[in-house]
C-alpha cells in the first residue's frame, strides 16, 4: 500500500528523537544571569570553552551589555583525568584579574557526567589567601532548563550567606534587627523588612518592582538584582564588574526580613510537591529555604501579569506588611481596567500560541484569559510536571476547557500542533520568529531571549503598568497586520 506524503510526515514526526529548536535554554545559562544580579559578582564555568562562550553571546545580544562569564577551559586531558586543578587555577585567576567580592561556579554538561566533586574543590581552597565568597551551584543541563538554573543559584547563594549557624553567630543583632522592626511589623512605620525573589524577570520589571517598594515604604532585598549592571550609562573608564547588584552584605541578613515573596506559581507548585514528599532542603526554593531555617515567612504567587495575578501581588504584600497598596497603582488599574473594555472589540475570541518558561506561560495566559483572548496553545519546553494543574487552578474553567497544553517539547512539536490552532498570534520569545514566520502570523515578543530587536530587557511585563503595555502591543500588532493585509489601504481602524 503506498503511503500518502501525510502519513510519511505523522510518520517521520512520530519517531524522531532530536530535539529541533529546543524551547528552552541551557541550565548554566539561567545560573549565570542569576549571578549577574549580586554585587561584585564574577560568573565562572566549569567545563569548556565554548559553553561560556555561547552563554556570553545570548547575555549579549539580548541585554546589549558587556557580560564576562570565566571558564575552567577543559581540554581532552582535563574531560579523562578531572577538571580540579583548571578549577583552582581558573578561580585564583578570576581573583586576581577582577579582584570580585564573589564568584560564583556553575557547572556544565560535562563537568557533571566525569563527577567532579566541585564542593570538595572548592573546601580544599578555604585556607588560600585573597580568595573571595565561593559559592557553587550544580546545573547539568541534561537535568533541567535555564530556569532551573537560576533558582538553583539563587538558593545557593542563600544558602551560603544565612547557615544555620547565622542566628546563633549573630543573635545580639538579629535581636537589635527584631526589636527595630518590633513597632513597624504590621504597622505603619518604614522598617518593615522583605525579601523578594522575582525570578527571571525583565531590567525594567525589576525596576518597577524597586519602585513599587519604595512608595509602599519598604525596604527590600530583591535577588537578584540586575537591572543596573545589564541596562547600565556609558562608562568613561573601563570598569572590571560593571557597578549594580544585591550586595553581600544585604543578602546575609535575609534570615532577619519580615517575610520573602516568591513570584512563580510553579515554582511554589514544585515547593509543595517538595514538601508533601518529604524532600530534602536541596530542593526547597530560596523563600523556603529562609521559612524552614529561621522561620521567615515565604508567600509564593504568580508572575504579576494582568489584572488577577497583580492583584494577588499586592494582597500578598498587603498580608506581609500591612501596609496599603499606594493610589498610584490603584490608579493604574482603573486605566487598564478602562484599556480592557476599549480593546475588547480587537481581542475577543481571538486565538494566541504562549510558549516559554512555564511560570511565565503561566502569567502571560492568565492575563490573555481576562482579555478575551483564548491562549489556545500554551507551551514550555521545560517539563516540571505542574504545567497542566496550574493552568487548572488559574484559568476560568470555560478558558482552560478550549486550551491545549504542551510542556517538554520543542519547537517543531509546538509548530506542528499549533497548524491544527488557527492562532491570529504567537507570544514568547525570538526564538518562535521562525515558526511564526512559517505560520504566517505576527509574534508579540517577551521574555528571553530576544535577539531580533532592541530593548528586549527593557520590556515591562509585569503589574498593571505591564498589563497596559502588553494590551496596547497585541492589539497594535494585529491591527497592523490587518492594515498591512488589506488592499483598500484603512487609516481608521
Ligand atoms: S554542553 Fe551543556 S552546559 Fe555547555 S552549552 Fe551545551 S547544554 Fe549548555
Amino acid at each position: 500500500m503506498q503511503i500518502t506524503t501525510d502519513k510519511k510526515k505523522k510518520a517521520l514526526r512520530q519517531n524522531y528523537t532530536a530535539t529541533q529548536n529546543a524551547c528552552k535554554l541551557c541550565t548554566p545559562i539561567g545560573a549565570t544571569l542569576a549571578f549577574q544580579g549580586i554585587e561584585g559578582c564574577i560568573p565562572l564555568l566549569h567545563g569548556s570553552q565554548g559553553c561560556s562562550t555561547y552563554m556570553r553571546r545570548y547575555l549579549i545580544s539580548h541585554f546589549k551589555e558587556p557580560v564576562d562569564i570565566a571558564s575552567s577551559n577543559f581540554t581532552e586531558e582535563t574531560a579523562i583525568f578531572g577538571g580540579g586543578a583548571n578549577l583552582k587555577s581558573a578561580i585564583e585567576n578570576v581573583a586576581r584579574q577582577y579582584l570580585p567580592s564573589i564568584i560564583g561556579i556553575a557547572t556544565t554538561c560535562l563537568s557533571e557526567t566525569i563527577g567532579d566533586d566541585v564542593p570538595m574543590i572548592i573546601n580544599s581552597m578555604q585556607n588560600c589567601d585573597n580568595l573571595p565568597e565561593l559559592v557553587h551551584v550544580s546545573t547539568a543541563s541534561y537535568t533541567g532548563t535555564h530556569i532551573d538554573g537560576f533558582h538553583n543559584a539563587i538558593r545557593a547563594v542563600v544558602d551560603r550567606f544565612n547557615p544555620e549557624s547565622a542566628t546563633l553567630n549573630n543573635k545580639d543583632a538579629q535581636n537589635k534587627e527584631r526589636d527595630k522592626t518590633k513597632s513597624d511589623k504590621f504597622g505603619s512605620g518604614e522598617n518593615i523588612s522583605l525579601n523578594c525573589f522575582p525570578g527571571m524577570l525583565s531590567n525594567e520589571d525589576i525596576r518597577y518592582l524597586k519602585e513599587i517598594f519604595s512608595l509602599m515604604g519598604i525596604k527590600a532585598t530583591i535577588l537578584p538584582d540586575y537591572c543596573e549592571r545589564l541596562d547600565g550609562e556609558p562608562w568613561i573608564d573601563y570598569q572590571v564588574i560593571q557597578r549594580g547588584g544585591t550586595p553581600i552584605s544585604s543578602i546575609k541578613k535575609m534570615y532577619q526580613a519580615n517575610g520573602s515573596i516568591e513570584l512563580g506559581r510553579i515554582l511554589a507548585a514544585k515547593q509543595d510537591f517538595n514538601q508533601n514528599s518529604g524532600n530534602s532542603s536541596q530542593n526547597l526554593s530560596a523563600g523556603e529555604l529562609l521559612a524552614k531555617r529561621f522561620g521567615v515567612k515565604s508567600l509564593g504567587v504568580g508572575l504579576p501579569i494582568g489584572v488577577k495575578e497583580t492583584d494577588r501581588f499586592f494582597e500578598a504584600l498587603e498580608q506581609l506588611t500591612k501596609k496599603a497598596t499606594p493610589a498610584i497603582f490603584l490608579n493604574e488599574r482603573g486605566r487598564l481596567i478602562d484599556a480592557y473594555v476599549d480593546c475588547n472589540k480587537y481581542l475577543s475570541q481571538k486565538r494566541a500560541i504562549v510558549y516559554g518558561e512555564e511560570d511565565l506561560v503561566v502569567g502571560i495566559a492568565s492575563f490573555l484569559s481576562e482579555v478575551g483572548v483564548v491562549p489556545v496553545l500554551c507551551a514550555s519546553g521545560a517539563k516540571s510536571g505542574a504545567l497542566k494543574s496550574v493552568l487548572q487552578e488559574t484559568l476560568p474553567q470555560n478558558i482552560f476547557e478550549q486550551i491545549i497544553i504542551k510542556d517538554g517539547v520543542d519547537f517543531m512539536e509546538i509548530e506542528h500542533e499549533a497548524k491544527e490552532c488557527d492562532p491570529d498570534f504567537l507570544i514568547g520569545s525570538s526564538k518562535g520568529y521562525a515558526t511564526a514566520r512559517r505560520l504566517d502570523v505576527p509574534l508579540v515578543r517577551v521574555g528571553f531571549p530576544i535577539h531580533d530587536r532592541v530593548g528586549g530587557s527593557r520590556i515591562l511585563h509585569i503589574g498593571y503598568r505591564g498589563a497596559q503595555r502588553l494590551i496596547d502591543e497585541i492589539v497594535n500588532t494585529l491591527l497592523e497586520r490587518r492594515q498591512e493585509r488589506s488592499n483598500i489601504g484603512y487609516s481608521y481602524m
